[in-house]
């Protein structure tokens, strides 16, 4: 059986990812990374550890400060507020320029070197807000590009890449768990565990997303 890792921040969208990976490759098969980039809420790193420990998954921290010391945003920095809306097409400032792009290069190394092949990220074009390395063109050539700088059969499996936040409500239902998605992970730009603080961009999105699927869920009983 092929082995996956799984790039878990914690958040609704890579937690769900995780239970994804469970089902598909079964649970012996999967680990999981996280990144410490310096970001508002390691608090989200803590919802994933506790989390894996649950559920029996290993999961590492790798340290990347470096990513904050380059870029200012809002992600990284406390003394920048984050936007609660932008204009359509602009770029919010929570965007940490090429995260995706150095989250995924580290977890790689990190699977050839534990001989996996396998890497799950919860990256969406759907939902992407204007960030360019959640794009399904961006995983696809950073799919070519790794198997070649590291000569390894890699697969980067999206599953969320198509689906809106009410889709990714309805996977974890089907998954079975839904109480686990929506109570132990952390979306919240402020660090609210669960539900949220209720007025940040994540948190209106994660909402949305679940007052859609519920009113679809009880349409269709
Ligand atoms: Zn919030």
């Amino acid at each position: 059986m092929k082995k996956a890792l799984v790039v878990l921040s914690g958040g609704q969208d890579s937690t769900t990812c995780l239970f994804w990976a469970i089902e598909k490759f079964g649970r012996e098969n999967v680990c999981a990374v996280g990144f410490d980039y310096g970001q508002r809420h390691g608090r989200e790193l803590m919802c994933a550890e506790e989390i894996c420990r649950g559920e029996g998954i290993g999961y590492e921290i790798i340290k990347t400060p470096i990513i904050s010391e380059l870029s200012a945003n809002a992600l990284t920095r406390s003394d920048i507020p984050v936007d609660e809306a932008k204009p359509d097409g602009e770029p919010p400032n929570t965007l940490v320029e090429g995260r995706n792009l150095l989250f995924l290069s580290y977890a790689a190394i990190y699977a050839k070197t534990h001989g996996m092949t396998e890497i799950v990220t919860g990256v969406c074009e759907t939902d992407f807000s204007g960030y360019p390395d959640c794009r399904d063109i961006f995983v696809k050539s950073l799919n070519v590009t790794i198997n070649l700088a590291m000569d390894h059969p890699f697969v980067i499996h999206t599953p969320l890449m198509w689906l809106d936040k009410s889709q990714t409500w309805e996977l974890a239902d089907k998954l079975g768990v839904m109480d686990i998605i929506r109570d132990k992970t952390l979306t919240c730009y402020n660090g609210v565990k669960g539900d949220g603080c209720g007025h940040c961009p994540a948190c209106f999105l994660r909402k949305r997303g679940y007052d859609e699927y519920m009113e679809r869920k009880k349409c269709t009983k």
